[in-house]
C-alpha cells in the first residue's frame, strides 16, 4: 500500500479564499475590514517570518494586518499595556503574541491579560475551558488545522481509534479535546508513555506533535492508518522533517501529511478564519457556516 499524501497547501488555499471572500463581504456589511493585531516582541528570526507571512495572509485575505513591535528587554508591563490598548480598539477583532516569548516574560499572564473574544490563537484559560466543556470558543490554530484535514479525509470520525502524541497546551491537548468532541476513543502519548509503540499501534488516526524528527516509524502503524504529522524539525542540512519517518510511513499508512506541505500552511489559513469569525461575533453578526 502506498498513502495518499494529503495536501495540505492546496487545502489551505482554499480556506483563505473562502474566508477571503466572507471578509469581503463582512467589511461591505460593517463598513470597515476585519482587523488582526500580531505583537512580536524581540528579535527571534523564526518568529519574524512567522510574523510577516502572518500579515501577509491577512493583508491578502481582505483584512487589515497590523504588528506591533517591541524590543527584546522590553518589560513584561509594556507588552501588557499594549494588550489592554489592543482590546480596546474597536478596530481590533483579533490579537495574536508571537511566542516564545524573551525568558523574563510570562507567558501565561500574557496570555490571560488578552480579551478572550479576541484571542484567535485560542489559548486563554476562557477558550481552553469552552473548548473542553463543549462551548463554542477559539480553537488553536493547529489542532484545529488538522482537524479539518482529518474529516476531509475519512468524513465522520465517530468511534475511530485516536492517538495524539505530545500533550502541550497548543497542539496536544486541544488536539485531543476535539478528537473527543468528534466522538473518537482517544489516548494522549507523551514522554512518559511506557510502551508507545503499542499505542500506536492501534490507532486509526495518529496526530504527531512531538519536536522529534523522524520519531514515529512506518513499522509501528497500523495498516491503513490516517497520519497528521506536525512536527517541525530542522535537519543538520537545513532541510525540514516531521516527527514522523515519511518514507516508511507512506508504505503503510491510508494517507500521511507531508512536512512541509501539510499541517504548515494550515495553521496560518485557521488564523485568518478564527479572526474573521472574532469579527463577526464583536458585531454581532452571524458567521459564516461552513468555515
Ligand atoms: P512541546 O515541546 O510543547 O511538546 C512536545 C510534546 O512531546 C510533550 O508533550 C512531550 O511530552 C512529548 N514528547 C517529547 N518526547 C517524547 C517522546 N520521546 N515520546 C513521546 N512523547 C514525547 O511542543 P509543541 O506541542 O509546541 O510542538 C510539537 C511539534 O509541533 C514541534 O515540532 C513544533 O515545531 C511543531 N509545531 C508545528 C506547528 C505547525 O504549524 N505545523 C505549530 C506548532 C507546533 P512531555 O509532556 O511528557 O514532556
Amino acid at each position: 500500500m502506498t498513502a495518499r499524501i494529503i495536501d495540505g497547501r492546496a487545502r489551505a488555499a482554499a480556506l483563505r479564499e473562502q474566508v477571503g471572500t466572507h471578509a469581503r463581504a463582512f467589511a461591505a456589511a460593517a463598513g470597515r475590514p476585519a482587523g488582526l493585531a500580531v505583537v512580536l516582541v524581540g528579535e527571534d528570526a523564526a518568529s519574524a517570518v512567522y510574523v510577516r507571512s502572518k500579515e501577509r495572509a491577512t493583508e491578502a485575505a481582505g483584512m487589515r494586518g497590523q504588528v506591533h513591535r517591541l524590543p527584546a528587554d522590553a518589560t513584561q508591563g509594556s507588552l501588557l499595556e499594549l494588550v489592554e490598548r489592543l482590546n480596546a480598539d474597536a478596530g481590533v477583532d483579533g490579537i495574536l503574541v508571537q511566542l516564545p516569548l524573551p525568558p523574563h516574560m510570562d507567558a501565561d499572564a500574557v496570555i490571560a491579560a488578552i480579551d478572550p473574544d479576541k484571542d484567535v490563537d485560542g489559548f486563554h484559560p476562557v477558550n481552553a475551558g469552552r473548548l473542553a466543556t463543549g462551548l463554542p470558543g477559539f480553537v488553536p490554530c493547529t489542532p484545529l488545522g488538522c482537524l479539518m484535514l482529518l474529516r476531509e479525509e475519512l468524513g465522520d470520525l465517530s468511534g475511530l481509534d485516536a492517538v495524539v502524541i505530545g500533550r502541550s497546551n497548543i497542539v496536544g491537548k486541544p488536539m485531543a479535546q476535539l478528537l473527543i468532541a468528534d466522538s473518537c476513543t482517544v489516548t494522549v502519548a507523551h514522554s512518559r508513555t511506557r510502551d508507545l509503540e503499542g499505542v500506536v499501534g492501534r490507532a486509526d488516526i495518529v496526530v504527531a506533535a512531538v519536536g522529534r524528527a523522524r520519531m514515529i516509524r512506518g513499522e509501528w502503524l497500523k495498516p491503513g492508518a490516517t497520519v497528521i504529522d506536525v512536527g517541525i524539525n530542522r535537519l543538520p542540512d537545513g532541510s525540514l522533517a516531521g516527527d514522523v519517518d515519511f518514507a516508511s510511513a507512506v508504505q503503510v499508512a491510508r494517507a500521511i501529511t507531508p512536512v512541509p506541505g501539510g499541517v504548515g500552511p494550515m495553521t496560518i489559513a485557521c488564523l485568518l478564519r478564527n479572526a474573521l469569525m472574532a469579527a463577526h461575533r464583536r458585531e454581532g453578526m452571524t458567521p459564516p457556516a461552513g468555515l
